[in-house]
């Protein structure tokens, strides 16, 4: 089976075409500045290079037609015709509490879908627009939504309640929802396959380590708790955002800087984290070149980070009462030597050495603690796109 995966942003639509049977990737791409000036789609066929071309896209229909004539395009495509895409599986970011695992899209599900979207407000009618463009372009084709909150709805209340009055939670819907669910899912699942166990007989913790970072708490298979919360601002701090602060700081801050509350949120979710601590870069590639030459700040915004990281997992290992793995993830838990080494610092009391060689591996799944350390930490790379494709093929077959 053939499945086309869409990851549908405000004004960029990701795509892979995977072929099921053997799990590998026919095509992939991004249609960038949708409905801006300048827009591009990049598309890449399996084992060829990039084709990068400069189109008008005034809105998402147009990305959409233009990702299928690339896929069926007679010199560059790499299916035929449009029924060879047997199913469609999009990411969607917030499924609240009305999902907790990924469905078949039905007039149903578009208005569940529809009353999160206040709760994800820049994410959730995105991913809508997509849904609608692809319904109306492949009418008949299965289509599935795969939440990135659903793997997280197992958490526990003591887990997910904040300390807020409870009508907060019952009537407003204020509560930790947890974000990078497929990632945590499809991650948790893979260790236990290289450590051949079970995820049952697995107290994992995953640490997702990209532009957004959050660390999850995988008791079992299931999540028991993560670090994000009621939106992605939260948990560890990130390339731009914030992670937990003391939320006093909203009207302190917003009155000593004469700003109103958008221009605070604002500066929590786009200037702050690592960009803010460094006044460098959100990027940790930028941060740890600065770092070695010599900068103090961007060291300081890398040392801020990796204690919080450690922090999370150290609360997890109380939440779940031990740890038998631990696991690094994204774009810099999969590459960045100095992260996994500035986080290997206080693991030692789970009897966690870090292997110096395997350290500068990148983007390889690898055991990173040294074969004498109690607790294995490995590097699994991450794949959300695989695994909305898996779990749209689990729910066309059925
Ligand atoms: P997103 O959350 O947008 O998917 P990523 O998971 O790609 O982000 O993470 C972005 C971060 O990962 C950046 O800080 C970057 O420094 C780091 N990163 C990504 N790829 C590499 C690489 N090949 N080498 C080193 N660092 C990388």
């Amino acid at each position: 089976m053939n499945v086309l995966v869409i990851n549908c942003g405000s004004s960029s639509l990701k795509f892979q075409l995977i072929r099921s049977e053997t799990e590998d990737v026919l095509a992939k791409g991004v249609c960038e500045r949708i409905g801006i000036e300048g827009s591009r789609i990049v598309y890449q066929p399996e084992g060829a290079e990039k084709i990068s071309k400069e189109i008008p896209m005034n809105d998402h229909t147009k990305a959409v037609e233009l990702v299928l004539e690339s896929l069926t395009d007679p010199e560059n495509g790499v299916i035929e015709s449009l029924a060879q895409i047997h199913a469609i599986g999009h990411r969607v970011v917030h499924g609240g509490e009305d999902f907790e695992s990924s469905v078949l899209i039905d007039d149903d599900v578009i208005r569940a879908i529809e009353a999160c979207s206040e709760l994800a407000p820049l994410h959730n009618p995105a991913n809508l627009i997509g849904i609608n463009v692809c319904r109306k372009l492949m009418p008949g084709v299965p289509m599935a939504a795969v939440f990135d909150t659903a793997f997280h709805q197992t958490m526990p209340k003591k887990a997910f309640l904040y300390g807020l009055p409870y009508e907060a939670y019952t009537k407003d819907r204020i509560r930790r929802y947890g974000f990078h669910g497929t990632s945590h899912s499809y991650v948790s699942r893979r260790i236990a396959e290289v450590l051949g166990k079970k995820p049952e007989d697995l107290k994992t913790i995953v640490c997702h380590l990209g532009n957004g970072s959050s660390v999850c708490a995988v008791d079992r298979g299931r999540s028991v708790d993560t670090s994000m919360g009621f939106t992605p601002l939260a948990g560890v701090l990130m390339g731009t955002r914030c992670g937990d602060i003391d939320p006093a700081i909203l009207e302190y801050y917003e009155k000593k800087e004469g700003m109103d509350i958008h221009q605070v949120m604002d500066v929590l979710n786009k200037q702050s984290g690592v960009a803010g601590l460094s006044g460098l870069s959100s990027d940790f590639r930028d941060l740890s070149d600065a770092a070695a030459a010599g900068d103090e700040r961007s060291q300081t915004a890398l040392d801020t980070f990796c204690y919080q990281v450690a922090k999370y997992i150290g609360s997890y290992v109380a939440a779940m009462n031990g740890v038998d793995v631990i696991v690094f993830t994204a774009g810099i838990g999969e590459n960045n030597a100095v992260v996994r080494k500035g986080v290997f610092k206080y693991l030692g009391y789970l009897g966690v050495k870090l292997d110096e060689e395997a350290n500068t591996r990148r983007g390889e799944e690898i055991r990173l603690s040294t074969a004498d350390s109690t607790t294995p930490v490995y590097v699994i790379p991450t794949n959300e796109e695989l695994m909305i494709a898996r779990e749209t093929v689990a729910l066309a077959e059925k």
